[in-house]
């Protein structure tokens, strides 16, 4: 069976779950692997750790869905694939579905598990709540692979890179500013995550996330309403409207837990709750609760953390 999977390059770097594709996709056939932009050839050699045997490189810098889903079904057409591969982020969420219909393929978006004996790969549905088995009929089928989904496995061997100029048509849509996350941490890539909301006030009180996510070496999240006032930059919202995430460690502080907030967060290894009222709905999804002031309690954490760690 012969796979091709799309690698999204934010920053001229290879995203995590892009390789969690690419490994995803190698227990299913013959990875060849489509990355476009700025991206360096010994990072896509790389991939061949993962269980990529071919790379293809498009020089296009596009980041236009349309584009993307043409790049795509061309190099499928190319590596013969009958399945496509991508990672169900932002990114794969906007051009699956055209690659979808461009090829009148089936789509199973969110896959959490390897296709069974019998084609069926388990999915999350309604946010993270519930789970679906889904199996498509046609003969090409595209998979959203949900980041942090498997654990990677890796190997020794080294991929082919080659260029990959197939014409992709001009982009039908103007991009005016593109936003860069600032910081080194991706939100959507990060381990560890401090996230705070509506209880902190105002902007002026988050220098104490700031330093707890400094010690520990995570990202910074927050609460729609948060982002919604202006009190933090809209690529750091969380929740079933903004981005989904799965770190091993979420910490909220002054979040009340609404369903929107934690659809987008049930999904952590661990999360631990910091609130002052004993009845957030959040504790019930918490695996750590603080019934405490935030305002106390974050910069207690941060100078507890940099105590065990001196
Ligand atoms: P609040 O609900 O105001 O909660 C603040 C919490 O802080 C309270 O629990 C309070 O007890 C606690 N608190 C107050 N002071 C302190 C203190 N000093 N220390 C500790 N705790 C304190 N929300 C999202 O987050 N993400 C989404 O993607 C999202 N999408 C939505 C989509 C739709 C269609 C709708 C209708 C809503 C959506 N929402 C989303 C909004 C969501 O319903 C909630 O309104 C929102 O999550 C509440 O944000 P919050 O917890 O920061 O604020």
């Amino acid at each position: 069976m012969s796979v091709l999977v799309y690698i999204s390059t934010p920053n001229g770097h290879i995203s995590k779950s892009a390789i969690e594709a690419v490994y995803y996709g190698s227990q299913i056939g013959e990875v060849t692997a489509l990355a476009n932009g700025n991206v360096s050839k010994d990072d896509l050699a790389n991939l061949g750790k993962y269980g990529a045997k071919n790379v293809l490189l498009h020089a296009s810098e596009t980041e236009d869905p349309s584009q993307l889903s043409k790049m795509i079904q061309k190099a499928a057409t190319s590596a013969s694939a009958d399945t496509i591969i991508l990672s169900y982020d932002l990114i794969g969420k906007a051009i699956a579905p055209r690659v979808s219909a461009g090829m009148k393929a089936g789509y199973v978006p969110g896959a959490t598990t390897l296709p069974d004996a019998n084609g069926l790969i388990k999915t999350n549905v309604f946010s993270g709540k519930a789970k679906g088995l889904v199996k498509v009929n046609t003969p090409k089928r595209i998979i959203g692979l949900t980041p942090n989904s498997i654990p990677l496995v890796e190997g020794n061997d080294v991929a082919t890179v080659t260029d990959f100029s197939e014409e992709i048509g001009n982009s039908s849509i103007t991009i005016k500013e593109i936003k860069k996350q600032e910081g080194d941490i991706l939100l959507t890539e990060a381990d560890l995550v401090v996230s705070a909301g509506r209880g902190l006030k105002g902007p002026e009180n988050w220098g104490m996330v700031e330093d707890l996510a400094k010690t520990l070496g995570a990202a910074t999240a927050c609460s729609r309403p948060v982002a919604d006032i202006g009190w933090r930059p809209h690529h750091e919202h969380v929740g079933q409207t903004g981005i989904a995430i799965r770190p091993n460690l979420y910490i909220a502080a002054g979040i009340s837990g609404a369903i929107q907030h934690l659809a987008g967060v049930n999904q952590s290894k661990t999360i631990v709750v910091i609130n002052t009222d004993p009845e957030a709905p959040f504790f019930k999804a918490a695996d750590y609760g603080v019934i405490g002031d935030a305002f106390e309690v974050l910069p207690a954490l941060n100078e507890a953390i940099k105590n065990f760690k001196a």
